[in-house]
């Protein structure tokens, strides 16, 4: 799994899939939007309900991913000692294997199915900042990542049997304001996409993390 951000564990559910069965989760960046839903999924993996993860979890990702995690351990020690304790659940559930990558490359490669990382531009504070390239059995995903309109990504992507690009719009009377001017800064518009998908020619391409900023009152 890549990322996980508000509600993964109930989209996992949802596509009849039991957290407990995603046994490797790759991070892009911290962004909050990709790593809020991370105790969700941890935790609810961990619960009979969620599927009962007895074994340790793999995590990789760009440096940062150590302190994201630690962080998990620290703020939900309580709720593991007490319901280790009282619903005799295995700690080996809980339990996490980082792996924290100070460079992009291949970071998984089993049995024929390779995950590979790449660095992409989302915004010159906003580092590391990666997207994923998938390859299994000749076929191949690539996943964007957050960025803005790097055109490097179409040469990852290209012939790709499915390429997911991030992208970000909002009017003009929205543009105007300058916090909402920044947030579309550090995004893709769907054209630009689009210009970016032409040049790779993927098999499928799909639009996701589609950025819509709103203001209050407007
Ligand atoms: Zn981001
Ligand atoms: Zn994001």
């Amino acid at each position: 799994m890549f990322d996980t951000g508000r509600g993964v564990a109930q989209r996992l559910v949802q596509a009849g899939i039991a957290p407990a069965q995603i046994d490797r989760l790759f991070f892009t960046h911290y962004h909050s939007d990709h790593t809020v839903g991370f105790a969700d999924f941890w935790l609810g993996s961990w619960l009979p309900a969620g599927g009962g993860r007895s074994k340790p979890l793999k995590v990789a990702g760009p440096i940062g991913v150590q302190a994201l995690i630690d962080g998990h351990r620290i703020a939900f020690a309580d709720d593991i000692r007490i319901r280790v304790a009282d619903q005799k659940l295995p700690i080996e559930g809980t339990h996490i294997e980082v792996a924290s990558h100070s460079e992009c490359g291949v970071l998984f490669n089993e049995n024929g199915l390779k995950v590979t990382s790449f660095e992409i531009f989302h915004g010159k504070m906003i580092k590391p900042n990666w997207g994923y390239r998938i390859d299994y059995a000749g076929r191949s995903v690539v996943i964007g990542g957050d960025s803005n309109n790097d055109r490097s990504v179409a040469k990852i992507a290209a012939n790709a049997d499915l390429f997911f690009h991030s992208v970000g719009a909002a009017d003009e009377t929205l543009l105007k304001f300058p916090e909402i001017a920044r947030i579309l800064q550090h995004h893709t518009t769907p054209q630009q996409a689009g210009e970016i998908f032409s040049v790779a020619r993927p098999k499928m391409a799909a639009f996701i993390h589609i950025v819509t900023p709103s203001r209050p009152g407007l």
